[in-house]
């Protein structure tokens, strides 16, 4: 399906096709018997949570993780009823109104913990521990009296704890995270919790440690092939996010004495040809810092300086017959040329998961393959 010819032209193309072949492949590492939460927080990584929920069912998702029970109202609305795990995100007056959308629900302080027992309703919990991250939930000296009192706790049903490990570059932070989250879970035997589900690996853990796979597994880059080296090792996960559009709306010569702030403008002036493209910093793309380059007629034209709210001017000097219309590749394929993601972050400076995620969500997302 294209883009509609009443829409400014700018848009990201979506792959489900990938987005299943990448969640395969994680099931096929961690084997048939681990829980498979798909983490589909930040609207699934730009992606789409509504669109990418049947798709990643389909492939052998077992269950969802979001960070906004906005996100999990988009995978609930896509008509999928699997069990969706609420990360951290709300406050203690919302718990009620969060019981009521039928989730798992983090439970990672105290204050949580009696908001949603106080409801006496039936709601089932997972217990997020802090092994070392030091963002959200219970450290360690609180582990032995929480999991006491969750036992306590006749309406909640714990049904696992999680927590998110840092620093998985280096082995010894790690070891010393494990250290204390084999310590939580000793907290949670002692007060009688004897099949919880254990959970810690995000995507960087699976494929590094993969020890660490425990009985539940939440990664989410890996799933949209966001994965950054060192950690593949060989494997490789699909760009889910295949690219990123637009298209030329207007080319010139710059008359010679223009005030642009270009060095070859500058240098040669007169003889600079120019494409305004419909993509700017609306659309996701970063003000700074300048420079990077994109497809234009499948040859790399040079981004110049100075990139608007809704536009950005190409130097297409030496690209022949460049008109209106001619689709733009930020990030993509084009010809026989392929502008990466990676290569992307290299000339916009920022984490992919960032990067990616700001053009998808800021543009029309057109969708193929999948369910
Ligand atoms: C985002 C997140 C994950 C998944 O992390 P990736 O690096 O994208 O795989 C796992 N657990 C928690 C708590 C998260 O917030």
């Amino acid at each position: 399906m294209p883009l509609p010819l009443s829409k400014r032209p700018a848009w990201a193309e979506i792959d489900l096709d990938a987005l299943a072949s990448n969640v395969r492949k994680i099931r096929s590492l961690i084997g048939p018997d681990v829980r498979f939460y798909a983490v589909c927080k930040n609207n699934a990584y730009g992606c789409g949570a509504g669109e990418c929920a049947a798709t990643m069912r389909n492939a052998g998702v077992d269950a969802f993780a979001v960070s906004d029970p906005e996100d999990a109202e988009r995978i609930r609305d896509a008509g999928i009823n699997a069990p969706i795990l609420l990360y951290g995100a709300t406050t203690p007056d919302q718990a009620e109104a969060i019981a009521d959308l039928g989730l798992i629900v983090t439970i990672h302080d105290r204050h949580g913990l009696e908001a949603f027992e106080q409801l006496q309703r039936s709601v089932q919990v997972h217990v997020e521990v802090d092994c070392g991250y030091g963002r959200l939930g219970f450290v360690p000296e609180e582990w032995p009296a929480v999991f006491e009192r969750l036992k306590q706790a006749r309406h909640l049903e714990v049904i696992g704890l999680y927590t998110h490990l840092v620093r998985a570059e280096d082995r010894l932070a790690i070891d010393r995270q494990v250290r204390r989250l084999k310590q939580a879970i000793s907290a949670a035997h002692a007060a009688g919790f004897q099949d919880l589900e254990t959970m810690a690996a995000s995507s960087r853990v699976l494929l590094g440690y993969p020890e660490l796979t425990w009985t539940a597994v939440n990664p989410g880059r890996a799933l949209y092939g966001m994965m950054e080296q060192p950690w593949l090792d060989g494997l490789t996960f699909d760009p889910v996010i295949r690219s990123i559009k637009s298209r030329v709306l207007q080319v010139k010569t710059l008359p010679a004495d223009f005030e642009v702030d270009d060095a070859r403008h500058t240098a040669d002036p007169g003889r600079l040809k120019t494409a305004v493209i419909a993509f700017g910093f609306k659309d996701g793309l970063p003000a700074q810092p300048d420079g990077g380059t994109v497809l234009v007629r499948g040859q790399r034209a040079r981004i110049i300086a100075g990139r608007a709210t809704e536009h950005t001017i190409l130097d297409v000097t030496d690209i022949p017959d460049v008109v209106p219309g001619d689709e733009v590749v930020l990030v993509g394929v084009q010809g026989g040329d392929r502008i990466t993601a990676a290569q992307a972050v290299q000339f916009y400076g920022m984490p992919m998961i960032e990067l990616m995620a700001r053009m998808s969500l800021s543009v029309p997302r057109i969708y193929s393959g999948g369910a």
